[in-house]
This record gives C-alpha cells, sequence and structure tokens, in this order.
C-alpha cells in the first residue's frame, strides 16, 4: 500500500501477553494513503466537520470561557458536569429514553465507554457476543482483555435472532459477558434492526441473563424511514453509549454511557484511573453549543449531505460494479457494505485501488478471525459526492480485470458460481474466534 512500515522493535517480548492480540487498525494505516490529495477517501468513517459552521463553535467557546472561565480550565468530577448531562437527557428523551442525569456519565467519546466496558467486565476467555462484521474499535478495546469474541450474521434486519438463540443454547446461561450490538445503521454493514428483533434481542438477553450493550453513533442520522426505538427504550437494563462525535464534532472527545447505576459505579472507578475526569474544556464548550438551537440546523444539513453522498454511492454501485457484487442499502449512517465474490481478497485489491486513486476498508479488518477477506467497507460521509462517483467507477476499473479472470475460471468450470445470498458475508454462519 505504500504506508507499512517496518520497525525493528527492540522492546518486542517485554510487553504485556494482552497486547498480542491487539491489531493495529487498518482504517487508521490508511488516513496516511488518504491524505495525498489526488486520492479518493471511501475508507474513513470521518464527518464532515467542515459544515459546522466556525462561528457557532467561536460563539460556545466564547460563552463558555465568559461564563465561568475557572469551571472550564479546572478538573471536574469523573462522572461528567451536570449540565452536560442535562443536555444528554434532553437528547436522549427525543430518541424515546427517559433517563435522569445519575444514570448516565459522560465519556471521551463512545471509544472510552467501549474499553471501560471491557476493563469492567472482561477476564481472559470470557465470551463476548458481537455482530459479524462489527466495529474494528470495539474489537480493538475488547481484545486488549483477550475475551473469545462469538461473532453472530446478519441479514438486512440486523442480527440473525436464529442464530444468536443457537449460540446461545450452546453457551448456556450467562454464557457471555455482553452482547455488543450497532443496531442503527451499522458499522461497517450499514444495516439496521428491525423493531421486531429488538425485542427478541431483550427477550434473549433477559432468559440468558445476559446484559446488552448498545452502540448507537449514528441514530440520528437517518436519511428515510421512520425512527426505531433504541433498545435501551425497551430496557432498562441496556448499557447505551451515545457520542458527540456524529451530531457535533469528534474533535471534541466527548460521548456517555447510559446504564444501571451499579455497573456506572464500577465503570467511574475505571474511569478514574483511566483520566481521573474528562475534558471539562469541552464539555463547558458543548453544553453552550446545544443551549442554542442552531445545532439543529446544522443536524439537518449533515444528514442532507449524507443522504445525498448515499444516494451517489448507491447510484455509482449500481452503475459500475460488476453484476457479482452485492451492496447493503444504508436508511441513515456513513457506511454501505460490499461483497464480492468470495474468491476476491480486497486486501490485495486495495494496493492496487490506491495505485488508482481511491481507498475503501477491506472487510476482514471487521472480523477478529480473518473472516470478509472479500468484502469491503465504503464510507460515503466525508467525499462529496462527485468524488464518491468518481472512486466508485475507479474501483471499478480496479475489480473489472478481477472479474474477468474469476469469469473465466468459473467458466472453465475451476470455480463454483455462487449463488446471491450465499456470497454474502452477511448472511454466511456463525464463528467462534479466539482474538
Ligand atoms: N462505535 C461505533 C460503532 C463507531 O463507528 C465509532 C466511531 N466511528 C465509535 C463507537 C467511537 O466514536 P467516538 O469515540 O468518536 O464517540
Amino acid at each position: 500500500m505504500g504506508t507499512a512500515r517496518i520497525t525493528f522493535d527492540r522492546w518486542e517480548g517485554r510487553y504485556a501477553q494482552r497486547m498480542s492480540g491487539v491489531r493495529s487498525s487498518a482504517v487508521r494505516d490508511l488516513f496516511a494513503a488518504a491524505s495525498r490529495p489526488d486520492v479518493i477517501s471511501l475508507s474513513g468513517g470521518m464527518p464532515d466537520v467542515a459544515r459546522i459552521p466556525a462561528a457557532d463553535v467561536a460563539r460556545a467557546l466564547d460563552e463558555a470561557l465568559a461564563a465561568d472561565s475557572s469551571a472550564s480550565l479546572q478538573y471536574g468530577g469523573s462522572d461528567g458536569r451536570v449540565q452536560l448531562r442535562e443536555v444528554i437527557v434532553g437528547l436522549m428523551a427525543e430518541s424515546g429514553v427517559r433517563l435522569k442525569v445519575a444514570d448516565l456519565i459522560v465519556t471521551a467519546g463512545a471509544q472510552q465507554g467501549l474499553d471501560l466496558l471491557a476493563k469492567t467486565f472482561l477476564d481472559p476467555g470470557d465470551t463476548v457476543i458481537t455482530e459479524g462484521p462489527t466495529y474494528v474499535g470495539a474489537l480493538q478495546a475488547f481484545s486488549a482483555y483477550q475475551p473469545r469474541i462469538v461473532s453472530v450474521e446478519m441479514d438486512s434486519d440486523g442480527m440473525r435472532m436464529d442464530l444468536l438463540e443457537a449460540e446461545l443454547a450452546a453457551l448456556g446461561p450467562r454464557g457471555a459477558k455482553f452482547i455488543y450490538t450497532i443496531p442503527n445503521f451499522q458499522n461497517p454493514a450499514g444495516v439496521t434492526m428491525s423493531p421486531e428483533r429488538r425485542r427478541k434481542l431483550l427477550a434473549l438477553a433477559c432468559a440468558y441473563d445476559i446484559p446488552v450493550v448498545e452502540d448507537d453513533p449514528y441514530g440520528r442520522l437517518r436519511f428515510e424511514g421512520g425512527h426505531i426505538l433504541p433498545l435501551r427504550a425497551l430496557d432498562p437494563d441496556v448499557i447505551y453509549l451515545g457520542t458527540f462525535s456524529k451530531i457535533f464534532a469528534p474533535g471534541l472527545r466527548l460521548g456517555w454511557m447510559a446504564a444501571p447505576r451499579p455497573i456506572l459505579a464500577k465503570v467511574l472507578l475505571a474511569k478514574q484511573a483511566a483520566d481521573l475526569c474528562g475534558s471539562n474544556f469541552t464539555q463547558t464548550v458543548a453544553e453552550r453549543y446545544f443551549a442554542s438551537e442552531r445545532w439543529r440546523r446544522t443536524l439537518r444539513d449533515l444528514t442532507d449531505a449524507y443522504r445525498e453522498r448515499r444516494d451517489a454511492m448507491l447510484e455509482a454501485l449500481a452503475e459500475h460494479f460488476p453484476a457479482e457484487a452485492r451492496w447493503t442499502h444504508p436508511e441513515g449512517g456513513f457506511f454501505v457494505w460490499v461483497t464480492l465474490p468470495r474468491h476476491l481478497d480486497t486486501t490485495a485489491v486495495l494496493a492496487e485501488a490506491v495505485e488508482h486513486g481511491v481507498t475503501f476498508t477491506p472487510g476482514d479488518a471487521f472480523f477478529a478471525d480473518g473472516r470478509g477477506s472479500s468484502s469491503m467497507r465504503l464510507a460515503f460521509c466525508f467525499a462529496k459526492p462527485d468524488q464518491i462517483r468518481e472512486g466508485v467507477a475507479r474501483l471499478a476499473e480496479v475489480l473489472a480485470d478481477r472479474m474477468d479472470v474469476y469469469r473465466a475460471f468459473v467458466e472453465a468450470g475451476a470455480l463454483p458460481p455462487e449463488g446471491d445470498a450465499e456470497a454474502s458475508d452477511l448472511t454466511s454462519r456463525v464463528t467462534e474466534v479466539s482474538p
């Protein structure tokens, strides 16, 4: 790819065992290549922060410092400022979740919430159930605590409950420490869990006495269809992770965790050891930003832009991609998941794609066990519609040669043709892995 560096690490052999299972994020490794001006990035899940009016942020900052500069500049409580938690209570109520300020803590993004949950819940060898594919940052956060990851496949309605049920039956009551799900516009698959499946998931989690972790960074970025109630709205035992990264800006590093209070108390101990407290500075800025109603217009503008980009991507895929390819239809969020015939290795495709001036994320980054190698995640959040069309066309060019070889092999009988559904990693099978 031109970004890999081989370094000799003379400290090798001294690191803790737990770091051996932690893989570097392919997404992050790609950022270097993607920053070349001639390269169209369909890889990173970066919000289009250029659409956030700088004047609104400057005003929020000024107001925060004018109101009480020492509150902004001082250490704060490890559970987060009450004023910001009141803002979050309001946001959650709009999504259908009723909370009190004491039901949530502020975190450094949802990512810190994932790490703190893993730190609080996981011993080596414990089982965690995730969707397959799942968010690469969750795999990274969990794997440092050496769990066994069981991934349950999805279809267009999200995690398949028949497969989850089979897995739970095999594991038995309390057989996993938690079930991790991204129900809305999943990263990376782009699919949304249906209301029926949400109810079924909660019923199964209750029957097997296993907590559910709901990670919901994209829930407010819906392009079509009606709002679906979060799992946390249906069950107060659900651990909910929210973030300001997509409704405001990831540079603030602000998110939250709502959970049963005994869990929050344990998580807070872990958090104090990690950072003493979050940034009061960014919390006070966020409080002021959300005090004005202007954020709603900005979020509408962002959502409209993402919808237009999603449409550009889906149209370009239909126009340029090989007939054998399958992809998801996200109703919101940032990502489309594309599945190609099994013999195609998207990591190899990526090297060539970068030469052609386009990047994407190879599918195997989103599995703990190397599956997903013939899939790719395409992000439509950052590039402009024209760039997305051009990027997809460039990518299709790279795929075209490989597809010619594939078809020749199929015609010669050297490879079996693939059926539609079977070709998809979204609908294949349950696999257990130890990272
Ligand atoms: N969960 C998911 C599913 C994500 O996609 C992301 C970021 N892209 C995060 C958590 C972490 O986000 P942040 O730490 O910025 O809130």
